[in-house]
C-alpha cells in the first residue's frame, strides 16, 4: 500500500480518482474484472462527501436502505443501520467497513491529489500525475471525483484578519469542536436564497409557506410570518428587540434569510430600500389590495409617503382618474408631480364636502377605489362614501386602539362592494420587490422622488420633525 512518500512510477490497468462511494465501487469492480487498479484520494480516508462533510447535524436525506451498496448480498445482510436517515458518522463507519471488508485500501493512495492526466495516442495509455510526483501509466482513467466534492469557502471580507477561530462545514476538523462557553456567529446555515455580498431589500415578514393562508395560495396574507429566531445582543449580552423584526437606525441587524429579497444591484439603495416598508404599503394598497386596473378612478386620502405611493401605484396600474386629498398644499403639489390627475384641498371641507368634491370629479358617482392612507374614523367614512356603488375601500393608514367607527349598517349593506384593509400592501416581497425595482430602473416607478433627503445617523430627530411638518416624504439615513 499506499501513503508511500515515495512517488510511484508504475503501470496499471486503471487509475481511479477519488475514494468516495463511486471510487470504492470502481475499485471493487475493476478487481473483479481481474484488472489492476490504483486509486488516488486527496483526503486521508475513504468516504468522499461523507469524509469531508462531517459538520454537526450532517445526515443522509435518502433512506439508509437505499444509500447502501447493492453489489454484495452478504454486505447488505450483515450491516445494520441504526436509523432510516443515518448521520454522517454512521455513513462514514459504513463506508470504512466496506473498504476494510473488501480490502480496498491496499490499492488506494491517500493524501494524494491527481493534478494531470494526458492521453498518448501512440501507446493508447494515460499518464496520470499527482501532487506527490507520481506518474502512473494506465489504459483506463476513471474520474470519481464527485459532483459536490469541492468545498466552497465564501469570500467573506475581513476573514483573513479575523482573530477568532473559524470553521467551514465542508472542511470540518476531525476532532470534536467544543463551543461550550464560546460566543458563536454562524454565517449561512441552511440558507439557500441569499449569500454574502448579495444586494437585498429587507422585508419584515418572512412568509411561512405552511399556514392556512399560505396553503390556500395566498401567502401575502400569511398568518404565521416570522423573523430571525436568534436574538441580537449588545456586546455585553443585553438582548435587543428590533422593531418589526428588522430594527432601524442601526448599522447592523440580524434577520431571517427569508426577510432578504434580492433585487437588481444596479438600483440606488436609498430608493429601493423604501420598498421594504411604507412605500410598498402604498403601492400595494392600490395594486394588490385595491386591485386598481386601467381606466379606474381612485381617490387617495392623505398624501404622505404611503398615500403618495398609492398614487404612484394607481398610475402604474393604469387608473385614469387619480384624486389626491390632503389638507396640506405642499403635499398636494407633490401628489400632482407623482401622477395625481386632480387634487382636493380638504383643509376647510367637512366629511360631506370631501365626498361631494370626489363625486364632482367622477361624473357624480364616486371613485371605483377609495384609499384611506390616514387611518382615522372620519377619513375612513370619507373613503366609504366617496366611492361609487360596489366600489372598494382600502384602509392602509393605521388607526390607534381607541378609535371607533360609527356608520349606518344599512349603508354598508346598501352600497355593496368591498371594504378591505391592506397590511404591508398585501405584498409578496419575493414577487413584488424585484418587479418594482425593475420598473424603477426602467424609469416607470419614480422612487427617487420619495427620497427627499439623505442624512447621517445623527440627524434622525430633525428628520422626524421635518416629516411631521410635511417638509419631506422620506429622509433616508445613509450609513
Ligand atoms: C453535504 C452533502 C450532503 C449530501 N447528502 C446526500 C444524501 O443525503 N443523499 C444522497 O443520495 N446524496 C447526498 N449527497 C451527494 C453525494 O455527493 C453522493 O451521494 C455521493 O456520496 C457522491 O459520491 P462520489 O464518490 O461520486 O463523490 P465524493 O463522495 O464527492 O468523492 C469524491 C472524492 O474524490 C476526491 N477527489 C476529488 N478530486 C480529486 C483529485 N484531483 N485527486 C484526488 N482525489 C480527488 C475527493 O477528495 C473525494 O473524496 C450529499 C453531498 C453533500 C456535499
Ligand atoms: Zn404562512
Amino acid at each position: 500500500m499506499t501513503n508511500s512518500q515515495n512517488a510511484q512510477q508504475e503501470t496499471v490497468d486503471a487509475v481511479v480518482v477519488g475514494a468516495g462511494f463511486a471510487g470504492l465501487y470502481m475499485l471493487y469492480r475493476l478487481r473483479q474484472l481481474g484488472l489492476k487498479a490504483r486509486v488516488f484520494e486527496a483526503g486521508d480516508g475513504v468516504g468522499g462527501t461523507w469524509y469531508w462533510n462531517r459538520y454537526p447535524g450532517a445526515r443522509c436525506d435518502v433512506e439508509s436502505m437505499q444509500y447502501s451498496y447493492s453489489f454484495s448480498e452478504e454486505l447488505q445482510q450483515e450491516w445494520q443501520w441504526s436509523e432510516r436517515y443515518p448521520r454522517q458518522d454512521e455513513i462514514l463507519r459504513y463506508v470504512n467497513h466496506v473498504a476494510d471488508r473488501f480490502d480496498l485500501r491496499s490499492d488506494i493512495q491517500f493524501e494524494t491529489r491527481v493534478t494531470a492526466a494526458s492521453y498518448n495516442d501512440d501507446s493508447g495509455n494515460w499518464t496520470v500525475r499527482t501532487d506527490r510526483g507520481d506518474a502512473v501509466e494506465a489504459r483506463f482513467f476513471i474520474s470519481a471525483g464527485g459532483c459536490l466534492s469541492a468545498g466552497r469557502v465564501p469570500d467573506i471580507p475581513g476573514l483573513d484578519g479575523f482573530k477568532g477561530k473559524w470553521y467551514h462545514t465542508g472542511n470540518w476538523p476531525h476532532e470534536a469542536v467544543d463551543f461550550t462557553g464560546q460566543r458563536v456567529g454562524v454565517i449561512g446555515t441552511g440558507v439557500t436564497n441569499v449569500e454574502v455580498g448579495d444586494f437585498v431589500v429587507l422585508n419584515w415578514r418572512a412568509v411561512c409557506g405552511e399556514c392556512r393562508a399560505c396553503k390556500r395560495a395566498q401567502p401575502w396574507y400569511c398568518f404565521n410570518t416570522f423573523n430571525a429566531t436568534q436574538k441580537m445582543t449588545l456586546t455585553d449580552g443585553t438582548e435587543l428587540s428590533p422593531a418589526l423584526g428588522i430594527g432601524a437606525f442601526a448599522e447592523k441587524t440580524l434577520v431571517h434569510a427569508k426577510q432578504c429579497t434580492k433585487v437588481n444591484p444596479a438600483a440606488d439603495p436609498a430608493a429601493v430600500g423604501l420598498l421594504g416598508c411604507g412605500i410598498m404599503a402604498g403601492i400595494g394598497a392600490a395594486m394588490n389590495t385595491g386591485n386598481v386596473s386601467h381606466g379606474d378612478s381612485v381617490a387617495v386620502i392623505g398624501c404622505g409617503g404611503v398615500g403618495n405611493a398609492a398614487i404612484v401605484g394607481s398610475r402604474l396600474a393604469g387608473a385614469s382618474v387619480i384624486i389626491a386629498i390632503d389638507r396640506d398644499a405642499k403635499k398636494l403639489a407633490k401628489a400632482q408631480q407623482l401622477g395625481a390627475t386632480h387634487t382636493i384641498d380638504s383643509s376647510d371641507l367637512d366629511e360631506d364636502g370631501v365626498v361631494a368634491a370626489v363625486q364632482a370629479l367622477t361624473g357624480g358617482f364616486g371613485a371605483d377605489v377609495a384609499i384611506d392612507a390616514v387611518g382615522r374614523p372620519e377619513t375612513w367614512r370619507q373613503a366609504f362614501y366617496a366611492r361609487d356603488l360596489a366600489g372598494t375601500v382600502v384602509l392602509v393608514g393605521v388607526p390607534t386602539p381607541e378609535m371607533m367607527l360609527e356608520i349606518p349598517l344599512l349603508d354598508v349593506f346598501g352600497r355593496g362592494g368591498s371594504l378591505k384593509s391592506s397590511w404591508y400592501g398585501d405584498c409578496l416581497p419575493e414577487r413584488d420587490f424585484p418587479m418594482l425595482t425593475d420598473l424603477y430602473l426602467q424609469g416607470r416607478l419614480p422612487l427617487d422622488q420619495f427620497v427627499s433627503e439623505r442624512i447621517g445617523i445623527g440627524h434622525i430627530e430633525e428628520a422626524f420633525e421635518k416629516m411631521a411638518r410635511g417638509d419631506v416624504l422620506r429622509s433616508v439615513v445613509v450609513l
